[in-house]
């Protein structure tokens, strides 16, 4: 048991895993030792409102950097994380550094922003979630409406009373929530009506624009937002095709590589700054 302890003294690798494949191991010590060895970081793509041009928020999205500089990414590491229950000690830092970077950004201009923190099953259902995310909030100075927790698809569909508790919990403290990967799990959406949610995120699969059934499902979904009352944006928008897809469908909150993809936070105000700046080009 001792060596499943960190050297801080975080538990990082659960009892549950003791059956485990020897094979597994050194990938989540690699994994612990870049967490401690400050080997892991935050990248935030801009999300905008194609109405106005503006970036109304960013999603943090967790990067980990290898010896030779290159990035690994995060499907390569989350399930693993959340195979051992690291994701929560990973996840609370996470969320704490999220609310610091954008809090620092937002101070700095003066305008209102917010950020999206993706939570893992195994994060929600920990004890210790709500008042988790209520300390990133005091310790940072966030306001709760700016912080958008991004929830699985897989978590809301399961109809538990706890998630309807936990959701209206967190409704409570004023952060806001969306469904991520939005019809990925091919539930009927009346699901989202039981929950008090701000947004829902369109998958990216959905945006093939030459499909015809995917045409239908868009239509659809942005018409269960606006029936919901919810903001509804849609993920991966890579060409001018896909934007004129969606916009013509009414979806007007994009993100996705034509506009930027996920950037460090030291360069994260540049890359909104260029897209605001060919926003306003366009509008004159
Ligand atoms: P997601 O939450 O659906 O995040 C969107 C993913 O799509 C990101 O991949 C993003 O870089 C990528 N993306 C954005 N725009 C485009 C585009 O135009 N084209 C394409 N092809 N891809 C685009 P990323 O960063 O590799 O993250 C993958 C998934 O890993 C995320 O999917 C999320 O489920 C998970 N993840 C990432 N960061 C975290 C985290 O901090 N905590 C947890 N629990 N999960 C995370
Ligand atoms: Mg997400
Ligand atoms: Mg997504
Ligand atoms: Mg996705």
């Amino acid at each position: 048991q001792a060596k499943q302890r960190g050297r801080n003294g975080y538990q990082v690798f659960s009892s549950e895993d003791d059956g485990k494949s020897v094979s597994a191991q050194p990938i989540e010590h690699a994994l612990y030792s870049a967490f401690q060895n400050d080997r892991l970081s935050i990248h935030y793509q801009p999300q905008i409102s194609t109405l106005d041009g503006h970036v109304t928020g960013v999603e943090a999205l967790v990067r980990w950097e290898d010896a030779d500089g290159g990035w690994i990414p995060p499907d390569r590491f989350i399930h693993l994380a959340e195979s051992t229950g690291f994701i929560v000690t990973l996840g609370d830092w996470l969320m704490r550094r999220a609310c610091e970077d954008i809090e620092a950004l937002r101070r700095r201009r003066h305008r209102d922003f917010s950020v999206a923190v993706n939570i893992s099953q195994r994060q929600f259902w920990h004890a210790d979630f709500v008042d988790s995310v209520k300390r990133a909030l005091l310790r940072t100075g966030l306001p709760p409406q700016s912080l958008m927790l991004e929830l699985p698809e897989s978590l809301l569909v399961t109809e538990l009373p706890a998630v309807s508790a936990k959701l209206e919990e967190l409704h409570a403290c004023g952060v806001k929530l969306a469904v991520d990967d939005f019809g990925t799990t091919n539930a009927s959406p009346a699901y989202a009506c039981r929950y008090p949610l701000d947004m829902i995120k369109i998958d990216r699969s959905f945006l093939a624009t030459g499909e015809r059934g995917h045409q239908v499902t868009v239509t659809s979904m942005v018409a269960v937002a606006r029936e919901l009352g919810v903001e509804v944006l849609a993920e991966g928008v890579e060409t001018p095709e896909q934007l004129e897809f969606i916009s013509a469908r009414g979806c007007h909150r994009v993100q996705g590589f034509l506009y930027s993809p996920a950037v460090a936070a030291p360069v994260l105000e540049v890359a909104i700054n260029q897209i605001e700046k060919v926003a306003a080009q366009v509008s004159v």
